[in-house]
């Protein structure tokens, strides 16, 4: 029997595209990019050539992006360094986020809170995980040292109206920063079009190598770095530059920009064809997140009375890869805070499944999970 990975919003394979584009950059072209010699200056063309092209997929300047480890330390990245930098320069003290965040958010949030005295408060959310602007705006104020909202939720899909949230931010004189590390993979991202002033991104979620991310730092964004050393990126991110990596990003960005509109309409069609279909084959189970408001490859339920460890066990087994959605560990089958701050009971919170589709996805998978899965949710609840 094969397996049938349905698990993207996790990881996606590297493509050997940018597999290829990658791989001189280990080998022959090895030099450190702040080198003055000509194998130095080779890797800092290199070095810029792909910040030019990842500022031409975002539609912004070179100068506006600081390459990282991934999304986890954008993230990081974003919220200490601005919360640090706002703080000393206005003495502003509070954080606002979403009860929806990704852990390298909140958890960070929570660290800047117990740790360092700041104010943390969440923004409220509709029944879809999606922020209300208003409540927003009745928030923010000179005392906020940054937002923080995630842009297309990893968990169910959600996608958030980011390019709102940050007009209001910027009317208030407030830095506004937005996870997209899944909205990458999926949504036309233009900085000219939107006052947004700090964006994270993540290359393994698009076709590229893990452990490499980007931060877009707008004009006028003020960051003290999280990590100190050298002078690499501005003097935002200290370190010798991963240069394979970076480019492994870039060029897995290009590709995802140039391929978006096809890819998302091809992801979109199967997703629905899979959400009527769970929602029509299976009771007691409902669609997590915003019905048309989410990410084009994106299906996440709950079942009621349903072990969601229990579901993804027997998955596996029967050959479907997919997921609960949250970091959710076999043998601590706490439900997911997202789906409880959604006002879900324990009961259909425990039961949840993420499928998320990729660009290798057929619809026979989708046809055959489909068969499968009612008969599976019945016996688990047997
Ligand atoms: C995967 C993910 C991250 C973390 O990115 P890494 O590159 O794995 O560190 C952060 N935010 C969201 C929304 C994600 O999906």
């Amino acid at each position: 029997m094969n397996n049938i990975y349905l698990d993207y919003a996790a990881t996606t394979p590297l493509d050997p595209e940018v597999f290829l584009k990658m791989s001189p950059y280990f080998t022959e072209d090895f030099g450190n990019p702040s080198s003055i010699h000509s194998w130095g200056q080779m890797a800092e063309a290199a070095l810029e050539n792909a910040r030019d092209s990842v500022a031409d997929s975002l539609n912004c300047d070179a100068g506006e992006i600081v390459f990282t480890s991934g999304g986890s330390e954008s993230d990081n990245l974003a919220l200490r360094g601005t919360a640090f930098a706002r703080r000393e320069m206005t003495g502003a003290n509070q954080i606002l986020i979403s009860p929806v965040e990704h852990p390298a958010v909140h958890e960070t949030a929570r660290q800047l809170q117990e740790n360092f005295g700041f104010q943390l408060d969440m923004i409220p959310v509709d029944e879809f995980g999606r922020v209300i602007p208003a409540k927003l705006e009745r928030m923010v104020d000179k005392k906020t040292a940054i937002v923080s909202v995630i842009y297309g939720n990893n968990e169910i899909g959600t996608i958030n109206p980011v390019n709102e949230l940050a007009s209001i931010c910027h009317l208030a004189g407030v830095p506004f920063h937005t996870d997209a590390v899944q909205a990458a993979a999926h949504l036309d991202l233009n900085m000219k079009n939107n006052s947004i002033d700090l964006m994270s991104i993540g290359a393994h979620k698009f076709y590229g190598p893990k452990g490499v991310g980007a931060l877009f730092v707008g004009k006028g964004a003020r960051l003290s770095p999280s990590q100190t050393g050298g002078k690499q990126e501005s003097g935002m991110r200290a370190g010798t530059q991963n240069i394979p990596y970076i480019v492994g990003l870039s060029e897995a960005l290009r590709i995802t920009k140039r391929d978006l509109s096809i890819n998302a309409g091809n992801m979109s069609r199967l997703r629905d064809k899979l959400i009527n279909g769970v929602l029509d084959g299976v009771p007691d189970s409902i669609l997590t997140g915003h019905p048309t408001e989410r990410l084009p490859n994106h299906a996440s339920f709950v079942f009621k009375h349903v072990s969601g460890n229990d579901l993804l066990m027997i998955l596996d087994q029967r050959g479907f890869a997919c997921s609960s959605g949250s970091a959710c560990k076999v043998g601590e089958p706490k439900p997911s805070d997202v789906l409880v701050n959604l006002g879900l009971s324990p009961e259909w919170a425990s039961g949840s499944l993420r499928v998320t589709l990729g660009r290798q996805t057929e619809e026979e998978s989708i046809i055959e999970f489909l068969n499968i899965l009612p008969e599976i949710v019945a016996s688990l609840r047997r």
